[in-house]
């Protein structure tokens, strides 16, 4: 497959003045074709494009602009295939794991679509006779929207469903690893009718994305990434009262109590922890395991992590793709080593190259057990496939070390007992508690983030996503026929 990315400005497919190649991490001999490697320049005529655009999009009323996105949602339905192997061919991810991302996408698009016709505000009675009271949902006008590369479909159209649905424009900055998804998404939008200039995509890092925090014409941001761009963006935002929404990193753990099912507490954490070769923010990277079902636990992740096939991700036989590119392996590889002097090596620890794994970015399954809580390992983001289990003798200290993290974005306990499922999901600090499932997962409906480190700003997706990107107005109309004074006179 070969995918020529351009960027998408005012409707218009334009080049930059430098390209970079994207080639598949799995097999770095697979040029799967150029992206732009956008400036400030191509940041500023997307703002210009989008800014242009908004007159006529304000005045599209809020279910025409819903009718739009169910036309790309039958569009997305259509090249899900195409979607996804250029996902998988790029991000490493499995083919069979990318069609899943391109279906919840689907899903999410579609509910976006019917909040169009669900963009209510209040209405009231008032304290003075003869006046209405009501709120009005006004757009904030051209949005930018900066996203990572581990969910290049989702993320992208997460974000750009509901504000569009909302009335604004939007200039998306997507991850430079994963450009084709992003280019094949802009064609998705043009072939579903959507104006010119209402979406606009500028390929690029740091550069442009820096334009559109600080351009006064930008009016809200929406990020996801990591913690530490995440400050910087927040910091931006912050300067120029700019509305911001951050989703960030994680640090996820999985607790299993002495009541547990341990089969099925093993099967949720092999599948959070090597699953998506742990570059999921929702991936579990800590298993918090009562000391008297420890080794049985430990004996059955070590059992499915063994059975870890790496290969290309469209390759049916492959359980685990790659790690997304060189700078994402070497940082794994560097937390492999720092996990050595700080834990018992039980599984994996190093990078796979063994035949064909050779040509790609391939680490191995990796379990680390007897970690301290306050280990590096134990507390810092890897974003690969390694887990640390932590032992604990009650559920208090389960939580507590649960909590003992930055990051707060999801979390999963398993337990038998209602009361003591109850007590973890009352007290962990976490965005989203999963009770006996993998820590892994969220549906379209409902709202998905994190706290602390993890998360600034409302949540995405759910009922309320599109609230994010609008301005609430509040009204006050005195139809009496008589004038009067305030009501606090
Ligand atoms: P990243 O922070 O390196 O990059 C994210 C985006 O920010 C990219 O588009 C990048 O070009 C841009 N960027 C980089 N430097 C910037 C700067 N100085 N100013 C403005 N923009 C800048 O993250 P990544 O490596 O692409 O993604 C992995 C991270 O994303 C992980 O930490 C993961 O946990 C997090 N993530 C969080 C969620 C969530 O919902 N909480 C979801 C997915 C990924």
């Amino acid at each position: 497959m070969r995918v020529d990315c351009s960027n998408l400005i005012g409707g218009e497919w334009l080049e930059a003045s430098s390209t970079i190649e994207n080639r598949c991490p799995a097999n770095t001999d697979e040029l799967i074709g150029l992206a732009p490697d956008s400036g400030e320049a191509e940041a500023h005529a997307a703002i210009a494009a989008a800014s242009e655009a908004l007159g006529e999009w304000r005045q599209t009323t809020a279910p025409q602009r819903g009718a739009y996105l169910y036309r790309l949602v039958r569009l997305l339905e259509e090249n899900t295939d195409r979607l996804a192997e250029a996902l998988a061919r790029e991000e490493g991810k499995l083919f069979r794991e990318a069609k899943g991302e391109v279906g919840k996408t689907i899903r999410y698009v579609e509910f976006a679509a019917g909040d169009c016709r669900r963009m209510t505000g209040i209405t009231s009675e008032s304290e003075l006779p003869g006046t209405l009271a009501m709120t009005l949902w006004r757009p904030h006008g051209v949005v930018g929207l900066i996203t990572p590369w581990n969910f290049p479909v989702c993320i992208p159209l997460w974000k750009i469903a509901p504000a569009i649905a909302a009335g604004n424009t939007v200039v998306l900055k997507p991850a430079p690893e994963t450009p084709a998804t992003a280019h094949l998404i802009g064609e998705l939008i043009q072939k579903a009718g959507i104006p010119k200039g209402v979406v606009n995509i500028v390929h690029g890092d740091v550069a442009p994305a820096k334009v559109l925090l600080e351009h006064p014409d930008v009016k809200a941001i929406s990020f996801t990434g990591s913690t530490e761009v995440g400050r910087i963006v927040e910091k931006a935002c912050g300067e120029r009262h700019k509305p911001v929404q951050c989703e960030l990193g994680g640090k996820n753990p999985l607790i299993v109590l002495d009541d547990a099912d341990v089969g099925k507490a093993a099967a949720a954490c092999a599948l959070g922890a090597f699953g998506s070769t742990g570059q999921r923010c929702t991936a579990t990277s800590r298993a918090i395991v009562m000391h008297d079902v420890a080794d049985a636990f430990v004996e059955q992740v070590l059992a499915l992590g063994k059975q870890v096939r790496a290969g290309h991700p469209m390759i049916e036989s492959t359980t685990m793709g790659p790690s997304v590119s060189e700078r994402q392996l070497a940082q794994v590889l560097k937390y492999m080593e720092i996990g050595k002097g700080e834990a018992e090596l039980r599984l994996g620890g190093g990078r796979s190259t063994e035949g064909d794994l050779a040509k790609g970015f391939f680490p191995e399954p990796t379990l680390f057990d007897r970690v301290q809580a306050n280990a590096r390992i134990a507390t810092e983001e890897i974003f690969g496939p390694v887990l640390s289990v932590i032992r604990v003798g009650s559920i208090e200290e389960a939580i507590a070390v649960a909590n003992g993290v930055d990051f707060g974005l999801t979390g999963s306990v398993f337990t038998q007992n209602i009361s003591r499922a109850f007590q973890v999901i009352e007290e962990l600090h976490t965005g989203m508690t999963h009770v006996n499932n993998p820590t892994i997962g969220g549906e379209a409906h409902m709202p998905f983030g994190g706290v602390k480190a993890t998360g600034v700003g409302p949540r995405e997706m759910g009922p309320e996503a599109w609230k994010f990107y609008a301005e609430e107005k509040t009204v006050y109309i005195n139809h009496a026929a008589a004038s009067r004074k305030s009501n606090i006179y």
